[in-house]
């Protein structure tokens, strides 16, 4: 018999160091009165960071957010932006804002990146850039997207907000493209409370991204570009310097939950799980499932899971091409699998102080509810 749980089972649950690691790096801020900026724990964890994710250029941002929407704006992009519509609002919110228009291609069935058979059709003399997502830390087709922008003079800009520490072949996952953006929101593996880096090929970006954002200005008393506020303070930045101490840590144990998932629920019919891909170094971000001609639907498992205070998350539905602010322009119907996907998906509870018995709670329970309706 599974009991329901006394205190809900979120879906996340953020990591935190010891409370001691942190308060010890609150007595320099007080010493120095240096809250933001790019004080000194700004710096060091931007110097960390780029050999952590392998890296050489590097700025950090307030969050994700602002980190690929100043990235945008840095490219100096025009027109059409090719990106996918199953992922969080903000990559397409990113596009938006900055004048573009989202061209919204649809994502494959193996792994749930953009299909990269489908890009170059939606390429036209409008188009400036591909803003592909490395989904629940699932790359994209580096090789082929790079093709693909090269023969039409495309940017790449990665939405790689799921795939901190990620590499492809021993290559940090923020080499690829033009630029890769980084959160480290509260939710995700590695985080700053709030917070977010873009890693970017063009050293000669630096400065531009520096500058854009804190206000555009360019030297004293001058401000050349429109930029917006999206620098991280130093309270964010000790917050990463104490969490990228446990990060590994914190990765290991993803990946036994993740195998533990993957053992109870690999191979049941009905039940699809995305396949690992050969020489890819994981973060097990999230346990996404899809539940396709299964005993019982997405939704229900949904709720079964919630009657023993589970709260799994229908992540990511509905489709941003669904959106309310987007509902006019476009629609899910021209993107059908991300629109199928987007209905039978659901990513499983996964942190890294999940116990294996919860895991398996949550096992049990979605297997009962496929012999129910069977
Ligand atoms: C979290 C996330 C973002 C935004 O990052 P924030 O740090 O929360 O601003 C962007 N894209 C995806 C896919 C995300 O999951």
């Amino acid at each position: 018999m599974i009991k329901r749980h006394e205190e809900p089972v979120m879906v996340t649950r953020s990591s935190l160091p010891p409370l001691e690691e942190y308060v010890e790096m609150l007595k320099p801020i007080w010493d120095s009165a240096w809250l933001t900026n790019m004080g000194e724990y700004h710096e060091t964890l931007k110097e960390k960071l780029k050999t952590y994710l392998k890296t050489p250029n590097l700025e950090l941002f307030v969050n994700g957010h602002m980190a690929l929407e100043l990235t945008l704006q840095a490219m100096k992009l025009t027109g059409e932006v090719i990106t996918t519509p199953f992922s969080f609002a903000s990559t397409t919110h990113a596009i938006v804002r900055n004048g573009l228009t989202p061209v919204f291609c649809d994502i494959n069935e193996e792994d749930y990146t953009i299909d990269v058979d489908k890009l170059e059709s939606l390429i036209t003399e409008k188009t400036s850039a591909i803003v592909p997502v490395h989904v629940y830390g699932n790359p994209c087709d580096v090789k082929r997207i790079q093709e693909i922008a090269d023969r039409h003079g495309l940017k790449v800009i990665y939405d790689a907000a799921h795939t901190f520490g990620e590499e492809i072949d021993g290559v940090g996952i923020g080499q690829f493209g033009d630029a890769s953006m980084f959160s480290f929101h509260a939710t995700k593996v590695f985080h700053s409370i709030e917070g977010g880096a873009v890693a970017f090929h063009d050293s000669k970006l630096k400065d531009l991204l520096y500058q854009l954002k804190n206000f555009g200005i360019t030297g004293y008393e001058q401000v050349e570009y429109v930029g917006a506020n999206g620098k991280m303070n130093e309270f964010q930045a000790a917050m990463g310097l104490c969490n990228l101490r446990h990060v590994d840590a914190d990765i290991a144990k993803r990946k036994v939950l993740t195998e533990r998932y993957r053992e109870r629920l690999g191979g049941v019919e009905g039940i699809r799980l995305c396949k690992e891909k050969e020489g890819v170094r994981y973060n097990y971000a999230y346990m996404p499932v899809v539940f396709e001609g299964y005993g019982a639907d997405r939704d229900e498992i949904f709720a079964a899971l919630k009657e023993y205070n589970i709260f799994a998350r229908k992540y990511f539905y509905p489709c941003i091409n669904d959106y309310a602010c987007y509902r006019d322009q476009f629609s899910s119907d021209d993107t059908p699998v991300a629109k199928r996907i987007a209905s039978e998906v659901l990513t499983l509870p996964l942190y890294p102080d999940l116990s294996l018995e919860t895991v398996d709670e949550i096992c049990d329970i979605i297997l009962k509810c496929g012999e129910k309706t069977k």
